[in-house]
């Protein structure tokens, strides 16, 4: 009887702190103050952190921890969320996940399907969803304050089901910088003219927008610690990115993705993502949600936005039509415009149903984002068993033994610092790479190693992105119906050792050279040696610049020092440095990163921002720089800035493929080849053949123009397009032969001192150290 009653009691008072500890659960509101999804109400990113502590204190559904710090110095924090149960055994799903992800550790061929259904009968979908890495896209962040705080309090049965049958690690900023950039900006600028516009600054320090491009190079700390700390560890089967695109398209994106899918995502995620898109999509319809889009815009071309897609796990990418950062906008339907693969004025397969505008604002994009997430989720413990099912398969083919006739692997001359560079990316995303031991040579298939040669097999877990990395990208040559060439989303190329200048040999088995195909510099010159005694200046234009970010990350890296010259600088005029002159501003070079012509010259417009941030360089920042070259100084002028350069200074040269039709010239991001005139200084440490990342780049012709402010004779053509061979060595170029003898890199001497105009990105996304001697060479010429 008392045993009864003490078991009563005990019940009783479990219930009541179950209860208790539900109804202490804070919700987004308790610490912010306002609920996410309020207009023109925006979080700072220690309210968030704050947020997720308090929930991490009151829910034994969540746990909250920091992984790191950012560029910044901010905490960069994931929270984990599943049912106390399973948190309870999370060092048992990390050994079941890293198992299926390389299947050689189940043990001997003959029993491993039969220890990995084991393993599937008891592990969890594992679900990672990334938000905000694009800072202006505020709606994910808010959001998966809302997604935490409903998975951590709510009772509803759906809710249950996928705290038990999912693990999710939530990562409420992939660039938690971002978020006080852009909420500094907006509170700013609320109820001014400017409300709503994005900041004149970076988002992320370095690389702005592309801190979405990073994903197979992993320069960027926050990268590093996703990848490191998330990704390796966990080895998620569904990366949920909640992304925001533009406002006047559709009002969500969802994959499919459009063609093309880079050939070495293996089929199993392609069919992972278009199951998981496309049911997501039409419950949202039946919900009733409109101008939704799948198999449109977004392509699955490269590894640099799609980590996961190489590593067992699929990425569904949502993208949420944008108000005006937080500020609500008003649309009409004849306002919105077509993107590629839909117009949003027609329903078609890819477009579905019609929204007919109106008003838009924040709260639509959190509701958009948290109903996506929230279907995403169901899908994952629904479909348990499948998704890890798919997860082993995928890991089962990877690990498989290569046939006879089928790549082997790739050889890496390991002989220059690039090389260790690239061997670093390939270990950092899980490639394992062979080091011949000392002693007698390996011998593979009969054949000798050379000492510096490192192997890559393909019958790895991660050998895919390995090849996605090393080998050489043929982008499909895509048209619309009109026979216009469909635009990809972003570049086209991502070949490693072409960009670093790392000789690479594939193999196939059984395991036979290939003959060399490329030279390419054999070692990388010291960097920058010249750099200290001559501080070279970077051009701050105050429309943030992604080239200018890269290049600071690059100096920053190298610990380079260098000036800062915006606008007003160089209104103002800027001398060259003479030691014994005394003066206080001491540049013998500047250098002008990649930007639209336009944009350098005008600026934002009148009106559009604050007064002191328009304008551009406009004719008084010109004259500064016309003085600064003519007086001695170096002024350099990276890919489409070399278009200013021309235009501005009246140079005898000409871009010869200016205003040409995509149908005739179109390079988007791909990696074409030049040979440089190995006499000039500026090509000091090249060999005579070597790349350029193009893209949207000028290419030079020599001009006789009597206009022109100097004679031909002082243009030097130090680079240009093969005249007798294919320029493209990866992505996609349309009309190459245009180009073909024609002039990549320039210098153009002018008063007392040059102009040095590159038709291409030298420094490209600190991926092409083929061509950082050129860079470096330039930023330290007198
Ligand atoms: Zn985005």
């Amino acid at each position: 009887m008392r045993i009864r009653i003490v078991t009563l009691l005990l019940l009783l008072l479990a219930s009541l702190s179950v209860a208790t500890a539900q109804t202490k659960i804070p919700a987004p509101a308790d610490v912010l103050g306002f609920t996410p999804g309020e207009d023109r109400k925006l979080a700072s990113w220690s309210q968030v952190v704050e947020y997720f502590q308090r929930l991490d204190q009151a829910s034994d559904r969540v746990t909250f921890q920091t992984l790191g710090q950012t560029t910044m110095g901010q905490p960069f924090v994931m929270a984990t969320i599943s049912s106390p149960a399973n948190l309870a055994r999370l060092e048992d799903f990390k050994k079941i996940q890293d198992q299926l992800a390389d299947p050689r550790k189940l043990g001997p061929l003959a029993t491993r399907d039969r220890k990995a259904a084991e393993l599937i009968r008891q592990g969890k979908t594992i679900v990672l969803i990334t938000c905000g890495i694009h800072s202006t896209e505020v709606g994910s962040y808010l959001s998966s304050m809302l997604i935490a705080h409903r998975l951590a309090s709510s009772t509803e049965p759906a809710i249950q089901k996928i705290l038990d049958n999912t693990i999710i690690l939530l990562v409420p900023s992939l660039n938690p910088d971002g978020v006080d950039i852009v909420k500094n900006w907006y509170d700013k600028t609320l109820g001014t003219p400017f409300e709503g516009t994005d900041p004149p600054e970076l988002y992320h320090k370095y690389t702005g927008h592309d801190n979405n491009r990073d994903w197979y190079s992993f320069t960027q700390v926050e990268t590093q610690l996703t990848v490191d700390k998330i990704h390796n560890v966990w080895h998620p089967q569904i990366v949920h990115d909640i992304h925001q695109q533009g406002a006047f398209g559709s009002r969500l994106f969802l994959p499919p993705y459009m063609a093309p899918v880079e050939p070495n995502v293996p089929k199993a995620i392609v069919q992972g993502y278009t199951e998981l898109g496309n049911w997501m999509a039409a419950q949202m319809r039946t919900q009733g949600f409109q101008g939704i889009t799948t198999d449109s815009t977004y392509d699955a071309w490269t590894p640099a936005r799609a980590y996961s897609h190489y590593h067992g796990g699929v990425r569904v990418l949502s993208e949420t039509a944008s108000a005006r950062i937080a500020s609500p906008i008003t649309l009409k339907f004849e306002e919105l415009r077509s993107r590629e693969g839909y117009d949003p004025q027609k329903e078609s397969p890819q477009f579905r149903p019609l929204w007919r505008g109106g008003e838009w604002k924040l709260s639509d994009i959190t509701k958009y984002m948290t109903t996506a997430a929230f279907l995403l989720l169901d899908h994952a413990a629904t479909n348990r068993a499948q998704w890890l099912q798919r997860f082993y398969a995928i890991g089962k083919e990877a690990v498989r033994p290569r046939r006879p006739g089928e790549l082997y692997g790739f050889l890496i001359e390991a002989s220059n610092e690039s090389a260790a560079t690239l061997i670093s990316i390939l270990e950092r995303g899980g490639v394992e790479v062979t080091t011949p031991k000392a002693g007698p040579k390996l011998k593979i298939g009969g054949l000798e190693f050379p000492d510096t040669a490192r192997l890559v097999r393909m019958d790895q877990p991660y050998g895919a992105f390995a090849k996605a990395l090393l080998e050489v990208q043929h982008y499909p040559n895509l048209r619309d119906a009109t026979g216009h060439p469909i635009a990809p989303y972003d570049v086209t190329a991502h070949t490693l050792p072409l960009l670093m200048g790392v000789k690479v040999r594939p193999v196939k088995a059984p395991f036979r050279y290939s003959p060399e195909r490329f030279q390419l510099t054999e070692k990388v010159i010291d960097l920058g040696a010249g750099l200290q005694q001559n501080l070279p200046a970077l051009y701050h234009s105050a429309v943030p610049s992604q080239d200018e970010g890269w290049t600071r990350w690059i100096l920053d890296s190298k610990k380079i020092p260098y000036g800062v010259l915006g606008d007003k600088e160089l209104r103002a005029g800027i001398t060259v440095y003479k030691p014994s002159a005394g003066v206080t501003v001491k540049y013998y070079t500047i250098l002008v990163p990649d930007q639209p012509a336009r944009t350098l010259l005008e600026g934002y417009r009148a009106g559009s921002m604050p007064p002191e941030l328009t304008g551009g360089l406009g004719p008084q920042g010109v004259k500064g720089l016309r003085d600064f070259v003519e007086t001695g100084g170096t002024l350099i002028f990276l890919n489409r800035a070399s278009n200013f350069a021309i235009e501005q200074f009246k140079l005898p040269l000409r871009n010869v493929v200016a205003g040409l039709p995509r149908s005739d010239f179109y390079v988007p991001g791909s990696i074409l080849r030049i040979k440089l005139d190995t006499t000039h200084p500026l090509a000091n440490g090249m060999q005579e053949v070597t790349i350029a990342w193009a893209e949207d780049s000028p290419v030079f012709e020599v001009t006789n123009d009597p206009n022109a402010s100097v004679p031909a004779s002082n243009v030097h053509v130090i680079a240009s397009y093969p005249a007798d061979k294919d320029p493209l060595l990866s992505g996609w170029l349309l009309g190459g032969d245009l180009i073909k003898g024609k002039a990549a890199l320039v210098e153009v001497t002018m008063g007392k001192g040059r102009l040095i105009l590159f038709g291409f990105r030298p420094q490209y996304r600190a991926q092409s150290l083929a061509t950082y001697p050129l860079f470096f060479n330039a930023l330290a010429s007198k």
